[in-house]
């Protein structure tokens, strides 16, 4: 029977970073510029090297989850897939511009809003894939294109969990206060886009969702607030 897949959250000064680790490893987001020795750390208290990671994936462009793509990949020689939509931010080391769902979305915007260092993803992919398909090998999930938040955001469904990077937040400020608590991210390029997204991570019944900032939400929970 294969093993089942270990899900490790990495929660970083401003986005969570999640581990995969089954019979290979996916490492999940990157974080903002400079958090790769802090995601170096988390892995070792894991009892996982570097070389472990088999696959970098992105569930988004913005400089808090690919900020330390580059610095990642050199240290782990894995592979970085980002959704196609996403890849002009990467190559530039700028989001597109954020724009905000409230008006407290436009007073943090200026502290989340920072240039990355920039770089051109391995595997630019369009269509919705299994993770074994990007080159790791074993991995039992899938990425389904959500987006919404950008046009490049995807999320992973691997058995009964979701990691759906920033379709939702936990909480507020990052989490910092009820991050068990499903809300509308602080920024969305397409509002309706978003909730069409939503809509359909529910009627694929994950258990758990693991986002970016705070959480994880329950199924319960979402959709409560979004269903
Ligand atoms: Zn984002
Ligand atoms: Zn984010």
């Amino acid at each position: 029977m294969p093993e089942r897949t270990r899900v490790v959250k990495i929660k970083l000064p401003l986005a969570n970073a999640y581990v995969l680790a089954g019979n290979c490893t996916v490492l999940v987001d990157t974080g903002a510029p400079g958090d790769h020795a802090r995601i170096v750390a988390a892995l070792a208290r894991e009892g996982i090297a570097p070389r472990d990671i088999a696959l970098i994936l992105l569930t988004h462009g913005h400089g808090d989850h690919a900020g330390s793509a580059r610095a990642l990949r050199a240290l782990t020689g894995a592979p970085v897939a980002l959704h196609v939509a996403d890849v002009d931010m990467v190559r530039r080391g700028r989001n597109r511009s954020l724009s905000a769902t409230r008006w407290t979305a436009r007073i943090l915007r200026p502290f989340v809003d920072k240039p990355f260092e920039a770089f051109e993803p391995d595997i630019c992919f369009e269509d919705e894939s299994s993770l074994a398909s990007f080159g790791g090998h074993g991995m039992p999930g899938r990425v389904i294109h959500t987006p919404g938040h950008t046009a490049g955001s995807v999320s992973v469904l691997v058995e009964d969990v979701a990691i759906a990077g920033d379709v939702m937040m936990g909480g507020h400020l990052g989490g910092e206060i009820w991050p068990v608590q499903p809300r509308l991210h602080y920024f969305a390029e397409d509002r309706i886009a978003l909730r069409q997204s939503i809509a359909r991570l529910i009627a694929l019944v994950p258990r758990t969702w693991y986002v970016g900032h705070g959480g994880p939400v329950t199924m319960a929970d979402v959709e409560r607030v979004f269903g």
